[in-house]
């Protein structure tokens, strides 16, 4: 919390659709291509070529509507965003302004300073990207229209945030809704998800709001916390000396950790929005808002209670599962197969996160399948083998794609349950730490630990433990 005013924080965010060809035309959004090659005349925006809206983008933009709680309108308009500049060649965007396609939305967001806390959406549309402009030597640039005509959503929420933290917390919430939607790869390096955030300040219990800067140029989570916090603190040193703060549009520069003017109020376009001629209004029945939503996945937070309230997780262990949906996903499978929910939690949190983390591989390209995972719990329960020696099944599992019980025959993993065998180990085990021994016998309880320990290790993480326990505790009764 800022002493001296009160934060107040709106974010614009553009979402690039996972779409697999553009807005209003049937190329191909493949980046990295060679520039201008994936092009036609509708997005070269030659005269007299027509737009056709891509169903899609439609269904996608709907999708994250339902998602975050808007009412989804049964007729939208789409509309020309006029401006000049050489990587928007019809000189107008296809937008929507008036009649967007989803409005009155919310998402909840946890915050440390006031509990859970609802941030209104103001509006989600549909718009068209520009291309790119390749600055190579300083003296010329080149435009490439590849990028030109990408489905876009804008998502715009209301002035609700009250800290940089709200806004990371909205802004991660959005990112993982989008991302589990699966109308978005979430890449912000990449400039998949990309944030404008609108900043102003007020006295506190002043009801009307501060004067705003609008901050561009944020690719990170961190560095829109640094470049909002920034700004916090460039407006309230203002105002204390006397000052006002402007409208604007603000760069973010990351280097220095500041903003500095972009333009101003009076430089702002004047983009004279009006209903695009070449597109029909767009028509959403009823039906197809019900199909939608009837294929909406399971949302994360939806996830995050129901692992808690049927499943019986730890919050913790709810919450690292439930981020990511393809974990969730391979996680829900285990589930399936096996039942105890907390033990396969811990192992997906445990081994199978941690391996995929040491070789940087997705969850999907898991080389242990749920299925091959469940093989090994299989035979934890049974006692075939140890929680350790388990560990052991699953490396082996995950170089050589055997199932549990191919890799616990060939490699001779059972467990020792055989008394005979322990006894024997555990008779030299005595012989070899005879001291110790008689230690234990005269009431040193912690070295229990040490013998089954001892007889672990020589029968190579095998014995089974319970048995070695009973065993050792008999050998003492008979002293
Ligand atoms: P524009 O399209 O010109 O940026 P909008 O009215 O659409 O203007 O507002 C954009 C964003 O700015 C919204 O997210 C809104 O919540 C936020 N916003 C508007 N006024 C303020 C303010 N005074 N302080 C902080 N954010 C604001
Ligand atoms: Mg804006
Ligand atoms: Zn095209």
């Amino acid at each position: 919390m800022n002493p001296r005013y009160e934060v107040v924080i709106g974010l614009e965010v553009h979402v690039q659709l996972t779409t697999k060809t553009k807005i209003f035309c049937s190329c191909s959004k493949d980046f990295g291509q060679q520039p201008n090659s994936q092009t036609c005349p509708v997005c070269l925006g030659l005269p007299g070529a027509l737009p056709v809206l891509n169903k899609q983008v439609v269904e996608d933009a709907i999708k994250a509507g339902l998602a975050t709680n808007c009412q989804i309108a049964p007729r939208s308009i789409f509309a020309r965003k006029n401006y000049f500049y050489p990587d928007l060649p019809k000189g107008y965007q296809i937008s929507q302004f008036e009649l967007p396609i989803c409005e009155h939305g919310c998402l909840k967001i946890e915050t440390e300073e006031d509990g859970l806390k609802k941030i209104g959406i103001t509006r989600i549309h549909m718009e068209e990207d520009a291309g790119k402009l390749l600055h190579s030597d300083g003296s010329s640039s080149s435009v490439d229209l590849n990028r030109a005509c990408t489905p876009l959503l804008e998502i715009v929420s209301e002035p609700d945030m009250r800290s940089a933290d709200d806004a990371i917390a909205y802004l991660k919430q959005l990112h993982q809704t989008v991302v589990y939607l699966g109308v978005c790869d979430g890449n912000m390096e990449e400039g998949s998800f990309r944030c404008d955030a609108n900043v102003s300040i007020r006295p506190w219990g002043q009801v009307e709001l501060g004067t705003r800067a609008e901050l561009k140029n944020l690719n990170s989570f961190r560095l829109i916390k640094q470049a909002i916090e920034y700004e916090v603190e460039r407006q309230a040193d203002l105002i204390d000396e006397g000052g006002k703060v402007v409208q604007e549009t603000r760069l973010f520069d990351a280097d220095s950790g500041t903003t500095r003017s972009m333009r101003g109020k009076e430089e702002a376009h004047d983009y004279r929005y009006f209903p695009d001629p070449d597109l029909v209004p767009l028509v959403v029945s009823d039906d197809w808002i019900a199909a939608v939503r009837d294929g909406l996945p399971e949302l994360p937070a939806a996830k995050l209670a129901r692992y808690q309230e049927e499943l019986g997780l730890p919050a913790y262990d709810a919450g690292v599962i439930s981020a990511e949906r393809e974990v969730a996903e391979y996680f829900e499978a285990l589930v399936a197969l096996h039942g105890n929910a907390k033990l396969c939690a811990n192992w997906v949190m445990g081994d199978v996160l941690r391996s995929l983390n040491e070789k940087a591989i997705p969850v999907t390209e898991c080389p242990v399948s749920p299925e091959q995972l469940a093989g090994v719990l299989r035979r934890i329960d049974d006692n075939t083998i140890s929680g350790k020696i388990a560990k052991t099944v699953f490396d082996e599992i995950w170089q050589t794609g055997k199932t549990a019980d191919q890799v616990i025959d060939e490699k001779g993993l059972k467990q020792v349950s055989d008394t005979g065998a322990i006894e024997a180990i555990l008779d030299e085990v005595i012989a070899a730490n005879q001291g110790q021994f008689e230690e234990l016998k005269g009431g040193k309880e912690k070295l229990v630990g040490f013998f089954v320990g001892q007889v672990m290790k020589a029968s190579k993480g095998k014995a089974n433990p319970g048995m070695v326990n009973q065993l050792l505790q008999k050998k003492l009764s008979a002293e």
